[in-house]
């Protein structure tokens, strides 16, 4: 039975949330992968092995400090935040410049040493460490804001900034970050360009590809492009950026980066909707569009299981009193309160009319919106406390949405799955689809791949929305890519990085 909406406490001013920076440790108490090079059976590429002379070369050029060679010390680069894959590289180092990143990649390109780039390790594709002993460029050190533009709304800063950080420092001065994301907390601003992260308001502020307006770059021989532009207009020829938006640093090392950033909203307002099947779901997005319009900011959907893992293993409270099939998380960002609420009024009366919402409640309260925000964006932390999570990240034309995730129960209802869940983005047609089971499971893997793959293929959906294609997902691209376009891709890749030293074995095989 419907319930009123209620509103539970008034306005209380613009103010944005973030989890703490250590948000993302749950994973730790998990079981330790095994090497990816034996789970996946990879053969190692024809590039050197780390010796003494390439370590002190690394130490003259950055200083012992930050040179890591401890094999414990080592240790949390080579494994992923999902705990799927593990490397078994010697070396990290930590460039404080980007003139540092051009002399550790000459050198590397020179020696025939492989390189994986890492920011903030929060990938979900397997990209962020290595697959063997690559040398590992971890970014955390180049994290200098360069400079803030209020009036135009741009931000110049390094690839080593915390998203946070950067959305805080913007705060300050009426401006915010266009990308939001769960692991803000701890991804870094470098791995967000080079994964084209999309996240919670891509709805409303776009991706990355029309969001950064310029950056600078480290090719693999070293040679650095200075495509730092801040102007929104610039034809100028080829627009290079792009080449490294995404490009997962298969390309070349992004070190500097110039983003729009739109105005921080003075009025937020967001309300959890409880409903009974997907086609309600439908129902409430159309008509959030044409009565929410522009301060629309993020419509996301949580399935009932996501919903109940999050309550059972994180202790979070939900905002219902009951679970239902489907929950929304709906939020708009907008500048005059009165004007808003009068829109998300019309728009809650108009779902309870028509009775396609089951319960419902809305806040402007900011302590309230995080209590909600939490809930979704720690969806992933609560599915990754115990046992091994095989996520997928797709996308698919509206209707078909979720259909993946009943076709998959019904699947695997005779393997040993502890549960499987979607939720996503639905305002951009991203799901994320996980399957929990006790431990990494062959038949399961066997059993979702390619099948999860081909099943998106078939309904011309993505087999990557955000995450990327990385490790997990390099042989599995020709279902969204056609042999035409990864034949260029291929050309590019060999035509920039001739020897092949950047994150090998990624994206592209
Ligand atoms: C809880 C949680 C929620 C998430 N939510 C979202 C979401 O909503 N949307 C989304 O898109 N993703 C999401 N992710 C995935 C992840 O956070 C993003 O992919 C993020 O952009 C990765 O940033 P990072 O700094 O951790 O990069 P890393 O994981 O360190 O690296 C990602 C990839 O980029 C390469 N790379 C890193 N830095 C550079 C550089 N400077 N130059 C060249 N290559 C580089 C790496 O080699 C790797 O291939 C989530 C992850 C978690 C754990």
């Amino acid at each position: 039975m419907m319930r009123a909406i209620r509103r539970m406490i008034p306005f209380g001013g613009p103010e944005r949330f973030f989890l703490p920076h250590n948000n993302l440790r749950s994973a730790s108490t998990r079981i330790e992968p095994e090497l990816t090079a034996v789970r996946y059976k990879v053969k190692r590429g024809p590039f050197a092995t780390i010796n003494d002379a390439h370590t002190s070369f690394f130490s003259e050029l950055l200083g012992p400090d930050r040179v890591i060679t401890e094999p414990d010390e080592c240790d949390s680069y080579n494994i992923d935040w999902l705990r799927m894959v593990k490397g078994s590289s010697r070396v990290v180092l930590k460039p404080k410049s980007s003139e540092e990143v051009s002399a550790i990649l000459r050198y590397c390109d020179e020696a025939k040493l492989a390189v994986c780039p890492q920011s903030g390790n929060t990938g979900l594709v397997g990209g962020s460490v290595p697959v063997f002993d690559e040398v590992v460029l971890s970014m955390r050190l180049m994290n200098n804001i360069i400079s803030v533009d209020e009036f135009a709304g741009v931000l110049v800063c390094e690839s080593g900034c915390v998203l946070q950080t950067l959305d805080e420092h913007l705060s300050r001065v009426g401006l915010m970050m266009p990308i939001d994301l769960g692991a803000k907390g701890s991804c870094l601003i470098g791995g967000n360009v080079s994964t084209n992260a999309g996240g919670l308001r891509l709805l409303r502020y776009g991706n990355l590809h029309g969001n950064v307006l310029g950056l600078e770059a480290v090719l693999a021989n070293g040679k650095i492009i200075d495509c730092l532009n801040t102007l929104k207009k610039d034809n100028t020829g080829y627009h290079l950026k792009h080449l490294f938006i995404g490009s997962e640093g298969t390309l070349g090392i992004v070190t500097k980066v110039a983003i729009q950033c739109p105005t921080l909203p003075k009025a937020i307002n967001v309300a959890f909707l409880g409903l009974e099947n997907f086609e309600n779901v439908l129902k409430t997005f159309q008509l959030a569009k044409s009565e929410l319009g522009e301060i629309l900011s993020s419509f996301e959907l949580i399935d009932r299981t996501s919903v109940e893992t999050s309550l059972a293993t994180l202790g979070l409270k939900s905002p219902l009193t009951n679970t239902h099939e489907f929950h929304l998380l709906i939020e708009t960002s907008g500048s005059k309160l009165s004007h808003d609420e009068e829109k998300v009024s019309n728009f809650l009366e108009k779902v309870m009319e028509q009775g396609i919402v089951e319960d419902g409640t809305v806040t402007s309260d900011p302590s309230k919106v995080k209590t909600i925000w939490d809930l979704r964006e720690r969806l992933a932390e609560s599915q990754t406390k115990e046992g091994y999570l095989f996520k997928y990240d797709i996308s698919f034309p509206l209707e078909h949405f979720y259909t993946i995730v009943p076709v998959l129960r019904d699947r695997l209802k005779d393997c040993n799955v502890r549960f499987i869940t979607g939720f996503g983005h639905l305002g951009d047609g991203n799901v994320h689809v996980q399957v929990n089971t006790s431990n990494y499971d062959e038949t399961v893997n066997s059993m979702l791949e390619p099948f999860i793959f081909e099943f998106t293929s078939k309904f011309k959906g993505s087999i990557s929305a955000e995450h990327g294609i990385g490790f997990k997902k390099s042989k599995y691209l020709h279902y969204s890519k056609d042999e035409s376009a990864i034949e260029l891709m291929r050309l590019m890749k060999r035509t920039m990085d001739p020897n092949g030293i950047l994150n090998p074995y990624k994206v592209i095989c």
